[in-house]
């Protein structure tokens, strides 16, 4: 379970108190505001905060006394242009803050993000939950023979009974031994900021992560892409849905130039037009290598 009683009776109160603003507010948003989006076995993301909407990045870019904002194909326009030219600054205009639960080996691939603001629970002031995340059937998967930087075939049977019974034991063992070792009465023990370091990379932690909405686009094209590992891209495709509700025309453009475009090298645009002549470009005359020729086909086929 990732949130107790305690933890939904808080979030239920607060979004049961509304206030009177004279600030822009998305209404894909607000109906999102502090709700856990459950993730992985116990993870979720919630939206703690944001600041501004479409028509914010509009007024930006027009730098505007009033609304700035013109008809919504007018600044759908304008928004997709600012995309397709990667005019970022009035996207960051736009900022939201995360809490995250999510698993320690994912937070470190996360945490590569520098262009955010962090805080963590701290390990050191207090004692971690023993909550672990043990991968579903569909995400416990051999070692890719194609791809070193990823997984293959799952695991069935009695393999996957094997894996998973090492993970779940050394799980509560590494806990048993942490809280064994803590500092408590009766024995002088560890420091809880010592005693962590007995505990796996897949114990579960929290932080509350702020960002604009420019780099947020840019964890998501990385995160959200099929490229990255399973734990993150969860996080990160409820993260898009999330973004989705809350700037659906920034959102729009981004899905369209970001996560579906591509950018294509002078040589594969030259491959093109001798394509679209009517030559039969193949990987030996098109001037590329045998990976960048696999990625060109995927991308024209
Ligand atoms: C599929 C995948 C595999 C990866 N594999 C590995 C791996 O094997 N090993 C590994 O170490 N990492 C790996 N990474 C992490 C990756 O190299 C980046 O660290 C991570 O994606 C963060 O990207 P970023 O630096 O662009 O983001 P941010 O830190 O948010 O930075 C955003 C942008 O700001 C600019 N910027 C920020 N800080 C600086 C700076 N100090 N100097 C100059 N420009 C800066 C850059 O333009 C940068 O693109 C992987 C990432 C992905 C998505």
């Amino acid at each position: 379970m990732p949130l107790t009683e305690e933890h939904k009776a808080e979030i239920d109160a607060q979004r049961g108190q509304t206030q009177q603003t004279a600030r822009a507010t998305a209404p894909g948003m607000e109906a999102r505001l502090y709700t856990a989006h459950e993730v992985l076995d116990h993870g979720f993301v919630r939206v703690i905060d944001y600041m501004g909407d479409d028509a914010a990045i509009c007024q930006a870019a027009r730098v505007s006394y009033g609304k700035g904002t013109k008809s919504v194909s007018n600044d759908e326009g304008l928004i997709r242009y600012l995309m397709r030219h990667w005019h970022s600054t009035p996207f960051e205009m736009c900022e939201v803050k995360f809490h995250v639960k999510l698993p320690v080996f994912v937070a470190r691939q996360w945490i590569r993000h520098r262009t955010a603001n962090v805080n963590e629970y701290s390990a050191r002031y207090s004692i971690l939950d023993r909550e672990f995340y043990i991968p579903a059937p569909d995400a416990l998967a051999a070692q890719s023979t194609v791809n070193n930087q990823g997984r293959g075939e799952l695991l069935e049977g009695d393999e996957a009974a094997r894996v998973l019974d090492i993970l779940k034991t050394d799980a509560a063992r590494c806990y048993d031994n942490y809280e064994a070792m803590l500092s408590q009465e009766g024995q002088k023990g560890l420091a809880r900021e010592l005693a962590r370091m007995n505990l796996p990379a897949n114990i579960y932690t929290q932080w509350y992560w702020k960002t604009d909405l420019h780099n947020l686009f840019h964890f998501l094209r990385l995160r959200a892409d099929v490229h990255a590992q399973y734990e993150i891209r969860v996080y990160a495709q409820t993260i898009c849905e999330i973004v989705a509700d809350w700037v659906p025309q920034a959102y729009g453009a981004f899905e369209d130039y970001r996560m579906g475009g591509v950018t294509l090298s002078t040589k594969a645009i030259d491959c093109v037009r001798r394509m679209l002549k009517g030559e039969a470009v193949t990987q030996e005359t098109s001037g590329m290598s045998k990976g960048e020729w696999r990625e060109f086909e995927g991308v024209i086929r």
